[in-house]
């Protein structure tokens, strides 16, 4: 695979252009055919609404609950629906990565949850606080308890800065210290300090918590769009660029994993394999790493800080989590079955999005290919069949290399390459992932909210 060099770059602006009418075009036909996919899914629309007055409550609404909400609305007739969710605005997290590097606006990932939560359904503006499967109820927080004959779990998932000691988010933005997954304030704030140590260059240390975090491709879209503004900028010889892996890889998906560890080196970019950010000491500008050989403790110019993720608590304490194996001691997941993500112990509860323990997952595209599975086999469960709809582990990521290049990583359980699109090779940057990342992807999440696609 071979780097983008800068007469290329200046290229892609212009042969965008033709381009990008077929794009229209492929993307007119069919968008839940691009990177959030349906490939994943093996489920059928039901021809007309279930009449049923089961009560259904949704906790979360995220992009998995407004999906499901949304779905659920259609495929029933004369059901109560209930979303709970205190947060009232709805952030296109995939454009965060986009923020934190200087290309998009915070204001461009700001919606509102409302426009999407359909008339026929309720929504409590508050968070649950306990789950209580045993007698299908939730607690909110303001003491409600809320009955249900059938549950969908969709709280999305936890950033623990606290297991990283002296870290905390009101840090991202000072001291060098940077952070792409938190909100889009924050997002605008580490832009600020990549545009500082792309100007002024040192020492960079790039980081990733440990075990399953959202969108897994995040961490190295950072490194690789920093390191292309550096060359941009041509500050690139004034800057040191590491990237501490806390495992001896750099990606799950043995091809990508291939093609980083040789990009990397290519680009100058230095690898610590088995660093894990166990501490920051944010006047000092200095990280410690766990390593297999004891705390190592680095200087830095610019930290991009990567916290470890779990699920909330009142999910993860919950009975709903795996209670032993599975993911029992790495995220406090909840439990699902991998493939029709139906609670294995609680048939009447079903789970979707960054908060189920699967063994790979955490994207949009995910959420895009486990939402019409959990609503097709809840439907089922409701009208006392089986639930045969299946999540084949579907996700995908497009990973940006640099601006104007990406590539369009699709893959399932197995780690086996699914592309959409034949005339994209999901071994090769090509420019039309990065259109895709750029200009309509949001458009495709926007449609899967609505759950048209
Ligand atoms: C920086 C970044 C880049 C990304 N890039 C991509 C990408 O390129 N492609 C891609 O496909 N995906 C990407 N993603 C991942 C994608 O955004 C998430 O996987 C997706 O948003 C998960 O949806 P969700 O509904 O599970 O969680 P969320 O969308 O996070 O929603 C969870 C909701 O649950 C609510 N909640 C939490 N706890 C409770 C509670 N106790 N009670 C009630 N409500 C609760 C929250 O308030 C929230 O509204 C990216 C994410 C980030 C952060």
């Amino acid at each position: 695979m071979k780097r983008r060099n800068d007469s290329q770059a200046e290229r892609v602006d212009s042969i965008v252009d033709p381009g990008r009418r077929r794009l229209l075009k492929a993307a007119g036909l069919g968008l839940g055919s691009m990177s959030l996919a349906g490939a994943g899914i093996i489920a059928s629309t039901p021809a007309r609404a279930l009449a049923t007055n089961a009560r259904i409550v949704i906790v979360g609404a995220g992009a998995a609950g407004l999906a499901t909400a949304n779905r659920l609305s259609s495929a029933l007739d004369g059901a109560s629906i209930t979303l709970i969710d205190r947060r009232e605005r709805h952030l296109y997290q995939p454009g965060l990565t986009l923020i934190a590097t200087g290309l998009w606006k915070a204001g461009t990932v700001i919606d509102s949850n409302q426009r999407y939560v359909p008339r026929n359904v309720d929504w409590i503006h508050a968070s649950v606080s306990e789950f209580d499967p045993d007698v299908n109820q939730v607690v909110t927080d303001t003491g409600q308890r809320v009955d249900y004959d059938y549950l969908v779990v969709t709280t999305g998932l936890h950033l623990d800065f606290d297991a990283i000691e002296g870290m905390s988010p009101e840090l991202i933005g000072r001291e060098g210290i940077g952070c792409v997954y938190d909100n889009p304030e924050n997002a605008s704030r580490t832009w600020e300090m990549v545009d500082r140590y792309t100007t002024q260059g040192g020492v960079g240390l790039f980081t990733r918590g440990p075990g399953g975090i959202k969108c897994a491709g995040a961490p190295l879209k950072v490194i690789m769009l920093t390191e292309d503004l550096a060359q941009r900028r041509g500050t690139r010889d004034r800057l040191q660029m590491i990237y501490n892996s806390p495992s001896a890889g750099l990606f799950s998906q043995p091809d990508m994993d291939q093609f980083l560890k040789e990009e990397f080196p290519r680009r100058d970019i230095d690898i610590n394999w088995h660093h894990r950010l166990i501490g920051i000491e944010p006047e000092q500008h200095r990280a410690t790493f766990d390593t297999p050989d004891g705390p190592v403790r680095l200087d830095y110019d610019f930290i991009h800080v990567v916290p470890p993720m779990r699920a909330p608590d009142a999910l993860g304490n919950s009975p709903l989590a795996w209670q032993e194996g599975g993911f029992a001691d790495d995220g406090n997941w909840m439990e699902v079955d991998r493939h029709s993500m139906q609670h294995p112990r609680y048939p009447n509860v079903f789970g979707a999005g960054d908060c189920v323990g699967t063994p790979i997952g955490k994207t949009a595209a995910s959420v895009k290919a486990q939402v019409p599975v959990a609503v097709e086999n809840l439907v089922s469960v409701i009208a006392g069949a089986e639930p045969m709809a299946r999540y084949d582990g579907y996700t995908s990521c497009p990973l940006i290399t640099s601006r104007g290049q990406a590539i369009l990583v699709e893959f399932d359980y197995n780690l086996d390459m699914v592309p959409s699109f034949p005339f994209i090779s999901p071994y090769r940057e090509h420019w039309v992932p990065w259109i895709m990342k750029d200009k309509f992807l949001k458009a495709a999440y926007n449609a899967m909210l609505r759950g048209r696609v």
